[in-house]
């Protein structure tokens, strides 16, 4: 059967990376979860002291960039992938709100952006990938097959996040969950290098009053669609 590339892209916490995985699982697809690899990025300029509360120490960050190699391995008992960062697993680690609140100040620098973007394009050399991120099918792949442009109320996407974190045991409170997806928006659509816009081929997807499998179901049938070459 014909592999396309599937982009999927939007707003903070809109569910992009569940659909994608559900999609790779159903076509046996590779699926790629770029966010991570810029919080990967972030939780090493974290602990290298380059990015903390007022400070961005960007120069120390490009010139340490070629010290970063980001990998991902198969998590155990499950069909996802998680993030390794020169080689550790660091999956959990990237899911903190300490982490989601300095990612976006990083995503914003152009040789970040580059390294990453030229790695996510070769995984996705062969084809058989869904991909999540907000540059992917503006950026990474202009011609995949399917773009679906993900969105949500904002007061929606918090309260699905603030439940993630507080599942994990996380000590967070909602106001600074929502304050945070409400800036990751901002500084995402408005940062000069890829900003988060819709390509204009994009399919838009509102899922503030959709369920999981619903939304599944609709982006499943679009892509086999387009696998098919009927649309
Ligand atoms: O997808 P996730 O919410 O984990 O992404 C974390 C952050 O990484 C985003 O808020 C954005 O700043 C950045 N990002 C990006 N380009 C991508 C994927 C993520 O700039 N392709």
């Amino acid at each position: 059967m014909k592999k396309i590339t599937i982009a999927i892209d939007g707003y903070s916490s809109t569910g992009k990376s569940t659909v994608a995985k559900q999609l790779a699982d159903y076509l046996d697809y590779i699926y790629v979860d770029t966010g991570a690899m810029y919080r990967a990025v972030t939780y090493f300029a974290m602990h290298h002291g380059f990015i903390s509360e007022n400070h961005f120490d960007k120069e120390g960050l490009l010139n340490s960039l070629d010290q970063i190699t980001i990998g991902f391995e198969k998590a155990p008992q499950f069909e996802t992938a998680d993030v390794l960062l020169n080689g550790k697993n660091i999956e959990s680690e990237i899911r903190t709100l300490e982490v989601s609140s300095f990612v976006s100040p990083i995503a914003t620098v152009p040789e970040v952006r580059r390294k990453l973007v030229h790695q996510q394009q070769l995984l996705g050399q062969q084809k058989g990938i869904a991909m999540d991120g907000r540059d992917i099918g503006t950026v990474v792949f202009p011609n995949a097959e399917l773009k679906i442009f993900m969105n949500a109320s904002a007061a929606k996407r918090a309260n699905r996040r603030y439940e993630e974190l507080i599942e994990r045991g996380d000590k967070v409170t909602y106001q600074k969950v929502y304050d945070n997806v409400v800036e990751r928006d901002r500084i995402d659509t408005t940062r000069e290098d890829s900003p988060l816009v819709m390509a204009a081929d994009a399919i838009e997807i509102d899922n503030s009053d959709m369920n999981m499998e619903d939304q599944f179901q609709i982006i499943l049938q679009l892509a086999k669609d387009r696998i098919a070459g009927r649309i």
